[in-house]
């Protein structure tokens, strides 16, 4: 079914759009500069299968931090809760997504959550395989799956811009490494994840992984189970405590639903039951989420009562 735009969606993207002027495109990954920071688009699904949009949905970002939920299913489908939850916590640390600062702090030394870097690396880890293209591959399918876009690609550029810049991500690796939440050899590791922070979406792949996250796991239409439900409530409820790094507990707020930005400027949305929605603008406040994303989201929740609190 295509995705038809829709004019009240026009009306409430035109409005946040003011809003891109107030951000900027990171540059600590020297490809992510290349990104226009005007662009704002936004897809949102609903669980007949239906699909509405504003703005130019073509448009392709790279999910960044967004693969973070998307590794964290993986890895709970694959190795299990228990298993999982021995690597990395399940509480918020209020600091920004690449800190190193409470990992030496936590006792055990153990990453605080799967969804800032240190969480990340070591759920990435997690996914095993002979060898990085074979894990690569693990991930890459079941973005497809999620997507329903067997296409899904990842970006050599952004992935090997990010990898030669990584120093901090290396050291949290590390630091890992020195206490036995990782075992790898941290090139590899550094590899696999930056190609997996690499993988290419627009808004729409982004709102047709909202739906099924939404939906508990079940593909609108075809009423099949991508993942098991405990595996997306677990999901959902990280995007809620830390899914907008350091603004996750004002996104509550002043937003109320599951959300993970990626510092593409990339947001996925899954309102339970409702909606999957997907953004793309690229312009980042300072805490690295779409400022104009954030605008929009923002909007619909008023308009269309989207908190879940
Ligand atoms: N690849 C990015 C990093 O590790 C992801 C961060 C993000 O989107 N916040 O720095």
């Amino acid at each position: 079914m295509p995705c038809q735009t829709n004019n009240e969606l026009e009306a409430i993207l035109e409005e946040a759009k003011y809003y891109t002027q107030k951000g900027k495109v990171a540059d600590y990954i020297p490809a992510l500069s290349k990104a226009n920071p005007d662009d704002l688009s936004i897809a949102v699904y609903h669980p007949d299968g239906r699909c509405i949009s504003a703005g130019d949905i073509q448009e392709s970002i790279t999910l960044q931090s967004i693969s973070k939920v998307l590794t964290l299913a993986l890895a709970l489908i694959e190795c299990g809760e228990e298993y999982v939850f021995q690597k990395v916590g399940y509480e918020p640390t209020g600091d920004p997504f690449n800190s190193i600062v409470k990992l030496e702090m936590s006792n055990p030394s153990k990453p605080l959550n799967p969804m800032i870097n240190a969480g990340a690396l070591a759920v990435t880890h997690m996914i095993k395989g002979q060898s990085v293209e074979e894990r690569l591959n693990k991930i890459l399918s079941f973005v497809s799956l999620l997507t329903g876009n067997e296409h899904t690609t990842y970006s050599k550029e952004v992935a090997k811009s990010e990898f030669e810049t990584s120093h901090l991500n290396r050291s949290l690796c590390y630091f890992m490494k020195q206490h036995g939440i990782i075992n790898e050899d941290v090139e590899e590791l550094l590899d696999l994840y930056t190609k997996q922070c690499a993988i290419e979406v627009n808004c729409l792949d982004l709102a047709r992984i909202g739906i099924i996250f939404a939906l508990d796991g079940m593909e609108p239409i075809t009423n099949k189970r991508i993942m098991p439900a405990h595996v997306a409530r677990i999901c959902k409820t990280f995007m809620v405590t830390c899914g907008m790094y350091n603004a996750s507990g004002e996104f509550a707020v002043r937003v109320g639903i599951p959300a993970k930005s990626g510092v593409s400027g990339g947001i996925l949305g899954a309102v339970p039951n409702r909606f999957g929605i997907g953004i793309s603008g690229p312009a980042l406040d300072d805490k690295g989420n779409s400022v104009a994303g954030l605008k929009l989201l923002e909007l619909l929740a008023e308009k269309y009562s989207l908190s879940m609190f």
